[in-house]
């Protein structure tokens, strides 16, 4: 690989309701850090990374958008859409209402993106719950109201990939991007 700085770029667009941690995946991924205040008028647009996919021996820069906030108005245009490789279709584990409004986010990814998009439903804040025996969050602890399983289920039925993830402690963060990017490449090769 010496010499190549990155072998593909790829598109990601990050989607799902207001407040289930969009920005803050995206600041985790790109710059390894959480910020439990974000201010929302000043909603991250994009950021860039750089990964490797070592079976694939290839490194691939992620550029990656954000809805910053429109997502409220429901005012998502086309050209966000428009060149997408990826889609991260983001919920909050312990809001059910964040699971069910997925369905909708992804009947707009569905209408507005390229068929051929590798999406991956993400539950995130899986910090906050407290069945998550691995958090050390100090934060209070809130009732999970989407389990593990419905939304793996909800994910196979609509073709989907899935991780619980959360901003918060970095947990499966990069790995939801990976496993994402190693779909996109999977088809890239099979000449999808
Ligand atoms: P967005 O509107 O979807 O971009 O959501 P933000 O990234 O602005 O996050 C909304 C709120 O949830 C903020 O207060 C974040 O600090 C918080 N948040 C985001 N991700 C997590 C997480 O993984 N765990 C916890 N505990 N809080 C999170």
């Amino acid at each position: 690989m010496a010499g190549v700085a990155w072998h593909y770029v790829l598109k990601f667009i990050i989607t799902g309701d207001a407040a289930v941690g969009k920005s803050s995946l995206l600041i985790r991924l790109t710059d390894q850090r959480f910020l439990a205040n974000p201010d929302p008028t000043l909603g991250v647009e994009f950021g860039s990374k750089l990964i490797t996919i070592p079976e694939e021996n290839k490194v691939v820069k992620l550029q990656c958008w954000d809805t910053a906030g429109t997502e409220s108005f429901r005012s998502i245009t086309r050209s966000y859409y428009r060149g997408a490789a990826g889609c991260l279709l983001v919920y909050d584990v312990t809001s059910r209402q964040s699971f069910v409004n997925a369905r909708s986010w992804l009947a707009d990814v569905r209408e507005h993106a390229d068929p051929h998009l590798t999406c991956i439903l993400v539950g995130n804040k899986i910090d906050l719950c407290t069945d998550d025996a691995s958090s050390t969050s100090s934060a209070p602890k809130r009732k999970r109201e989407v389990t593990t399983e419905e939304a793996e289920l909800w994910a196979k039925e609509e073709g989907l990939l899935f991780v619980e993830a959360s901003a918060k402690s970095g947990a499966n963060v990069e790995a939801a991007f990976e496993q994402a990017t190693r779909d996109i490449l999977e088809k890239v090769r099979r000449g999808v």
